[in-house]
């Protein structure tokens, strides 16, 4: 059994199930250094926004509480990562680092000079697919090409057994013997200067327990509705496993095996093919990744947007006076969470009706948002803007009062995070001009003094969309 210490890079896996660098460092033998190195320069654009970061402080923080609990000890510094990696190889006399593989361009970038660089310095590099059920280099259609459409994409994905999750106990931490320095954590710079994170961390537990903690409870008590339910803001209906998953906190692995044995009928298979959308995210981002701010589509390169700061404000601040609209802006700054449904309303309202670019958009979602991913993000910017991979047609304007009367028929969520509309009856509550004055005397609400008049009207925005939409289609 070899006796030399080997490191364990922890990236975007920060968890002890189902870990494959883990397991093979494990089996290897010997002492296992788990180590987390801060390094968003090399990062490129698949550094974390401030939510994010905020969120990966605490999951450090709970996966330093596991480890030390197991005799172990995270060990934190700060990059560049080969230069520490080296550091850390000569401090311990470690003669292997392994870590779980990340797909983002400059990521991938990063590490393949990290890992000829080690093995150059006669160090052995082990690395895994720890964060998708399929690594995207390996999903390719029948003429050998990368899919562009999700329904092929995830047949033929689901034509593929998905590994069982890995198997090992670990009642005690193979621990270094020796010191080695670590960081604090408060020297990561992972808060924010100011603590306007608190509020998030009222409703969310970052971390590996509570990760798997939502998993049964969704598993147990959600999925069977999750097909109707999912569309609904104002229910519980969905997983909220997305931050969980960004930070590697929980394997996909461990959730599709966790589902499918739930036998859940439809609600399991609909949500599997939400897992599904993730691996096509990562898959379209690995094979396009000019994506990250260019369109897919190149006649949407000359889109005549009207980019205006008040305007991208006005809808950063949830206050452009259409009710869902602003109740999803400011869950997501209330939050750092929205629901689905309502990220397609609100993306859509922003780069239909307000013409904004919906790179101002991803942007602010990639500040905001706990679970802000760049391939997801990408994807889902892309698609609602109609000018990625499987899109939505640009000409698919969504109705914000439509929505609103679908998914939200009592306005309750609206209700929630709009409080100055929370008087309102429900007929009026996606449509507030439209309410006859003694409504809106009775529910003690003013249009423009303490709810905004609508930024644009919708038709009149509707046809504006189209008509830019109609220039680019003729040039293209
Ligand atoms: P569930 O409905 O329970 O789904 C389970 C898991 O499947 C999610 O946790 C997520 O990992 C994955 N998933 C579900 N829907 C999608 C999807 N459309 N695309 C990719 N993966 C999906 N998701 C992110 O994780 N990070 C982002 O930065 C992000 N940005 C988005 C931006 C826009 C404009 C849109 C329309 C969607 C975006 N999504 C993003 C996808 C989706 O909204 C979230 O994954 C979902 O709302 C998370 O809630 P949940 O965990 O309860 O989802």
């Amino acid at each position: 059994m070899n006796a030399t210490p080997t490191i364990l890079w922890l990236r975007k896996d920060l968890r002890l199930d189902d870990h494959p660098a883990l397991s093979w460092a494990l089996e290897r033998g010997g002492p296992v250094l788990p180590v987390f190195i801060s390094d968003p320069r090399s990062e490129g654009a698949a550094a974390d926004g401030d939510a994010a970061r905020a969120w990966l402080h605490r999951s450090l923080k709970s996966l330093a509480g596991r480890l030390d609990a197991l005799g172990g000890r995270l060990i934190l510094r700060r990059g560049p990562s080969l230069e520490t990696l080296l550091s850390l190889v000569r401090e311990t006399g470690a003669d292997a680092v392994a870590w779980n593989r990340r797909y983002e361009p400059d990521v991938i970038g990063r590490d393949s000079a990290v890992k000829k660089a080690l093995l150059a310095a006669g160090v052995e590099v082990r690395s895994f697919n720890g964060s998708l059920l399929f690594a995207p280099n390996r999903v390719e259609n029948k003429a050998g090409l990368p899919f562009r459409v999700f329904t092929p994409f995830w047949k033929h994905c689901l034509g593929q057994a998905v590994r069982p999750a890995i198997p090992y106990s670990l009642d005690r931490w193979p621990a270094h013997t020796g010191t080695v320095d670590s960081e604090p954590l408060d020297s990561l710079g992972l808060r924010p200067d100011v603590s306007w994170d608190a509020g998030l961390f009222r409703i969310w537990e970052p971390g590996e327990p509570a990760a798997l903690a939502r998993l049964d409870h969704f598993a147990g008590e959600i999925v069977s509705g999750y097909a109707t339910n999912r569309d609904r803001p104002d229910l519980d209906g969905s997983s909220r496993l997305s931050p969980h998953l960004h930070w590697g906190e929980i394997s996909p692995v461990r959730i599709f095996h966790r589902i499918r044995a739930a036998d859940a009928g439809r609600g399991g298979e609909v949500f599997l093919s939400e897992i599904g959308w993730r691996e096509f995210a990562h898959h379209l981002l690995f094979h396009f990744p000019d994506t990250i701010d260019q369109p897919l589509r190149p006649e949407f390169r000359s889109f005549p947007w009207e980019t205006d700061a008040a305007v991208l404000r006005a809808w950063q601040r949830g206050q452009t006076g259409y009710p869902i609209v602003d109740a999803g802006m400011r869950q997501l700054w209330a939050t750092g969470w929205m629901h689905n449904r309502v990220r397609m309303v609100v993306a859509s309202f922003l780069v239909k009706h307000l013409l904004q670019p919906w790179q101002a958009g991803a942007a602010w979602f990639r500040d905001t948002l706990v679970d802000a991913d760049l391939a997801s993000n990408t994807l889902g910017w892309q698609w609602t803007a109609g000018c990625g991979a499987d899109a939505a047609p640009y000409f698919r304007v969504f109705n914000p009062m439509l929505q609103g009367d679908r998914f939200d028929p009592e306005g309750a969520y609206v209700r929630k995070w709009v409080p100055e509309l929370a008087r309102l009856p429900s007929v009026w509550i996606q449509r507030p001009w439209e309410a006859p004055a003694a409504v809106l005397q009775e529910a003690g609400l003013e249009l423009g003094h303490d709810y905004p008049a609508p930024l644009v009207d919708h038709a009149a925005a509707r046809n504006r969309a189209l008509a830019a939409y109609e220039r680019i289609r003729q040039k293209g």
